[in-house]
């Protein structure tokens, strides 16, 4: 690439809108690069759905991997897991890994908010050198329009959708208490890995009290990857979470007829915890 070439990126997340706007980009930017930062805590329906894309594609995604992975990060932040209060993994493991890859060459990237969540923040580096824009938005695509795209390239959605609306870690801690025993059905190994990472900041959380996190010096303390308990606790209650969730399932298949079984499955989890998950992680 000669020196003065602005390069053309775009992140895929494994989530339906970035896969959609890659898709919708192909054949309108021939020259984009397409990039998927590796935590390396990503679901196994993550990586062949990524495998699915290259083919529409027809070119790889290069795989971003952070020289120190979520293991050295548990290290350094021992005592307390990344949180929607401190969310330390995203800046570490996603946006410089990104950054760096770029490095200080131009580069337009583009970011898969939908028409309509035009409120919604993406990811926007604060590096003069990268610019975003939002074809989405400009172009009008919204939620519908993200589904008839995967489903005209025949990729549909990922896999995970069955059971859980957002890609991203499996302990991701935006996760709903009915994703937690999803995961726990689908992918038991990556539960019982979350418990093990979970049980160890519990039992060293006391000696935490040198680390900082954005200048605030952060105090032991016991941190759970779910709201109130331990995923144990969680796993405890699963006939109840799962009646619970069966319930809203119903509700929002009620709401609205004829509703995609993903808007259904979304409505339902909302019920549980209606937090925002990480644009950059979940788009
Ligand atoms: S998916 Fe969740 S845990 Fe993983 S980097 Fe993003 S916010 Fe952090």
């Amino acid at each position: 690439m000669s020196a003065n070439q602005v390069r053309h990126v775009c992140g895929i997340s494994g989530g339906k809108d970035s896969s959609a706007l890659a898709i919708y980009l192909r054949d309108r930017v021939p020259e984009m690069e397409y990039f998927f930062c590796d935590t390396g805590a990503e679901l196994p329906e993550t990586y062949e759905y990524l495998n699915k894309l290259e083919v529409v594609l027809g070119k790889p995604i290069a795989r971003l991997n952070a020289d120190k992975g979520f293991d050295h990060w548990f290290e350094v932040y021992r005592g307390t897991l990344p949180s929607p209060q401190m969310r330390w993994c995203t800046k570490l493991v996603k946006i410089k890994p990104l950054e760096a890859w770029l490095g200080d060459d131009e580069a337009i990237s583009y970011v898969a908010i939908r028409a309509d969540e035009k409120n919604r923040k993406g990811y926007v580096s604060t590096k003069p050198n990268i610019s975003a824009v939002f074809p989405f938005v400009e172009e009008e695509v919204d939620h519908e329009g993200v589904l008839r795209i995967l489903d005209e390239a025949g990729v549909g959605l990922p896999a995970y959708y069955e059971w859980r609306t957002r890609s991203g870690c499996y302990f991701c801690f935006y996760q709903r208490k009915a994703e937690w025993v999803g995961l726990a059905d689908r992918h038991p190994e990556l539960f019982e890995r979350a418990v093990a990472i979970e049980q160890k900041v519990l039992k060293d959380g006391g000696a935490s009290g040198d680390v900082s996190y954005q200048g605030q010096a952060m105090q032991g303390r016991d941190y759970t990857w779910s709201n109130g308990e331990t995923l144990s606790e969680l796993l405890d209650r699963r006939e109840e979470i799962l009646k619970k969730h069966a319930e809203a399932m119903a509700r929002a298949a009620k709401s609205r007829r004829n509703l995609p079984l993903i808007e259904v499955l979304s409505g339902a989890l909302d019920e549980d915890d209606d937090s925002d998950a990480c644009v950059v992680c979940a788009l």
